[in-house]
């Protein structure tokens, strides 16, 4: 795998407003480009769009945001960021870039010292050399932190996530970040059917991050928007070439029909509470409001549990 090129560019911006679950709000990118590579990565779709590769080339080419904690901390003034920002909602923000840059350590200095609740997903153990400037925000806000870990098979895991530190690396990550008392979501992210979606799949990835000390999980399936399609189902075929004709007929359309979706993601759910694990939905940050003085006629019976596909997961990061 050829080394990533890295190129600096002054930040324009730095907080984004999405409308669109599961990170409706402000995000925040260092980088642009991610050179952990995963066949899967959603992004692909996007660099289809902004006219560059998304084949085996994505990756290589990793942009820098220069300037941007400064940037970040004249629009916090102004008051964008209200309400919580999620990191890494389009690249990792623990690449191998952040050893080096620094962006994502700094930013959330910065916002902690502004009190906006934070909530990071990345798939990099680098994470935990944040421990003391996420303990800090802690103190000041709440911060939220998701280690994506779909799968704890190795070889899986060097087939479809080919620049990501091992699952072991990123379930010590958990520990460290529990131990700190961060509080830490697993996300299974994206579970692929019927190869990591299996009951025994699951069951072993909940009880690593069990183990580990994560009590939170968030679970979406795959997607393949065009772009992300091509360049997975090709490497697909040279792994599981046996499962092709069946993603053929799941993925007609970019993602899994709402049925099959919401029967696989309760059947993950099941196994991963049966481990002990609690479904948190997604990796927003949430703030909850105020409670509403109750009065008696407030009191209704409890709502039902929602049903819940990963497909409103579409379009955030996994
Ligand atoms: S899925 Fe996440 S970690 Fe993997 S290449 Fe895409 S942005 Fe990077």
């Amino acid at each position: 795998m050829p080394a990533a090129r890295y190129t600096e560019h002054a930040a324009r911006s730095a907080l984004y407003h999405s409308a669109a679950p599961p990170q409706s709000g402000w995000t925040l990118n260092p980088y642009t480009g991610c050179s952990h590579r995963c066949t899967f990565c959603y992004v692909r779709a996007f660099e289809v769009r902004a006219g560059r590769p998304s084949d085996g080339r994505y990756g290589q080419d990793v942009r820098v945001k220069v300037g941007l904690v400064e940037q970040l901390r004249r629009e916090l003034a102004r008051g964008k960021g209200e309400g919580g920002v999620t990191i890494g909602t389009a690249t990792d923000p623990y690449q191998p870039a952040e050893g080096r840059y620094r962006l994502t350590r700094e930013c959330i200095r910065a916002l902690g010292e502004a009190r906006v609740p934070i909530s990071i997903i990345t798939r990099g153990p680098l994470v935990v050399r944040d421990l003391d400037v996420l303990a800090e925000a802690a103190a000041r806000t709440r911060v939220l932190v998701n280690v994506s870990i779909p799968t704890v098979d190795e070889a899986l895991w060097r087939a479809t996530e080919p620049g990501t530190a091992p699952p072991r690396s990123r379930l010590r990550a958990v520990r460290m970040l529990a131990d700190a008392g961060i509080e830490t979501n697993v996300a299974l992210a994206p579970l692929l059917p019927d190869v990591s979606d299996t009951a025994e799949s699951v069951r072993a990835v909940s009880e690593a991050v069990r183990a580990a000390g994560a009590s939170g999980i968030w679970i979406c399936t795959l997607s393949l928007r065009p772009g992300v399609r091509e360049h997975f189902m090709g490497e697909f075929a040279r792994t599981h070439p046996g499962l092709v004709p069946m993603y053929e007929r799941l993925y007609g359309r970019p993602y899994l029909q709402r049925d099959e979706d919401v029967r696989r993601v309760s059947a993950a759910r099941r196994e991963a509470e049966a481990a002990g694990l609690v479904d948190r939905g997604d990796a927003t940050i949430r703030v909850p409001p105020p409670p509403p003085a109750l009065t008696l006629f407030d009191v209704g019976p409890p709502a039902a549990p929602a049903v819940r596909s990963s497909r409103r997961l579409a379009g955030g990061s996994y």
